[in-house]
């Protein structure tokens, strides 16, 4: 029952979304809320003023608040754009990620979270480390097993954690089936919808509560921001307060420079993105063809066994990100890697230079990525030099 109206509502949300947000890319250049302390600058003013002056009366300019830590200009203008982005009806902008991470499970206060066993790996550091005094406990499933997901459901549980595609095997979540479950256990969802953005997966439409991001990723685009965000609906305005409390009194919001990076990067996000998905679709075809490789990892691809669920939530093509086993030893992989020439071997992802990680070097003590994989984030150089690199990869 739950599972047809989420499919109803996903379709209604379709069609209502694309008629909001026809002038979405109008929206992403021009501001919703822009600031201009001097009427004349076309680009919205940096406000580094950490304190701001009240009138006559005592109150503050429209919107203002008394501290840049209950609010900024270049925040509000950033939150507004993020909202709209995701079609949501309030935005939380963070300092990093983990931040807005942290943010969402401090707002469940206590009880159980369901987590992907491939959650992004300081996300579960996050519950691992900084909630062992608190009462937040854990379960790790398969998220594409749904039989698990739905045993791992206690009746103290609060929240499933939807993160997809996956980090670094590109698992994809049946997102509307999750939800169906857990509305039927009456526990929220989150989705971390870094990976896809909005450009591909719009997770309101498949009645996900609660989105976050790293906006550090694909939303900054150039790899030259730290941030995060918390994205709300409208069935979880009781949650508002707590995250924006969160925000306010916790204080780990991003600085009014990097709003207004941020704010930069979202006018270019939907001509990046097409970039990204349609240089990655060719270079999964290269390298699925390829003698070196054993396996690509990305959910364009027909053989992919992900293909059919991935095509189901993913609009506009299938997103930068892949991965590939490749049939040599870990140490010449490294080598190869790092004598590249576009691809630079370096971790995070998202930003229009293409890069290339050895991930398992990345994750620590318990490392759980095979020894033959490279993650692969897919700029948007021409495809040609990206195929021709890669080319010269395998083949050295
Ligand atoms: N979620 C995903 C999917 C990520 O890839 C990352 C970082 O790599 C994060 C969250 C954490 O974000 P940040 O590094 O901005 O704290």
């Amino acid at each position: 029952m739950w599972g047809k109206s989420v499919h109803l509502f996903s379709v209604f949300y379709f069609y209502l979304s694309n008629i909001l947000l026809k002038n979405l890319a109008t929206q992403l250049v021009h501001g919703t809320d822009k600031q201009h302390a001097n009427q004349a600058s076309v680009v919205s003013d940096l406000v580094l003023s950490t304190t701001f002056e009240r009138n006559e009366i005592g109150d503050f300019a429209d919107g203002q608040d008394v501290y840049t830590r209950s609010s900024n200009p270049n925040r509000r203008e950033l939150e507004s754009k993020l909202a709209l982005l995701e079609n949501g009806t309030s935005a939380f902008a963070f300092a990093s990620g983990q931040a807005a991470t942290l943010g969402i499970f401090h707002a469940l206060g206590g009880k159980h979270v369901i987590i992907p066993d491939d959650m992004y790996y300081n996300g579960r550091n996050l519950l691992e480390q900084c909630f062992k005094h608190r009462e937040l406990t854990y379960s790790v499933v398969d998220m594409t097993d749904l039989s698990a997901v739905e045993a791992a459901i206690k009746p103290e549980t609060s929240l499933i954690w939807i993160e997809t595609p996956s980090n670094p095997l590109l698992k994809f979540t049946d997102i509307s089936a999750v939800v169906s479950i857990a509305k039927k256990h009456n526990v929220l969802t989150a989705c971390d919808n870094t990976w896809a953005t909005p450009y591909h997966i719009q997770p309101f439409r498949f009645g996900v509560d609660i989105i976050m991001h790293s906006t550090t990723k694909y939303l900054g685009g150039h790899s030259d921001i730290l941030g995060g965000c918390v994205i709300l609906n409208e069935p979880t305005e009781q949650m508002k307060q707590s995250i924006a409390d969160f925000q306010k009194y916790g204080g780990g919001v991003p600085s009014p420079f990097d709003c207004w990076l941020l704010n930069r990067s979202l006018a270019t996000f939907l001509l990046r993105m097409p970039v990204h998905a349609s240089n990655a679709m060719k270079l999964a075809l290269f390298l699925e063809s390829h003698e070196m490789v054993e396996q690509v990892n990305y959910p364009g691809l027909e053989s992919n066994i992900y293909h059919k669920v991935a095509k189901k939530h993913m609009q506009n093509g299938f997103g930068g990100m892949m991965s590939v086993l490749l049939k040599m030893e870990e140490s010449d992989l490294k080598k190869r890697a790092s004598d590249m020439k576009y691809f630079k071997h370096a971790t995070s992802l998202g930003g229009v230079e293409s890069l290339v990680e050895h991930r398992r070097s990345v994750e620590g003590n318990n490392p759980t990525s095979p020894a033959n994989l490279l993650r692969i984030s897919v700029g948007i150089e021409d495809s040609h030099d990206l195929i021709d690199d890669f080319e010269q990869f395998l083949t050295r």
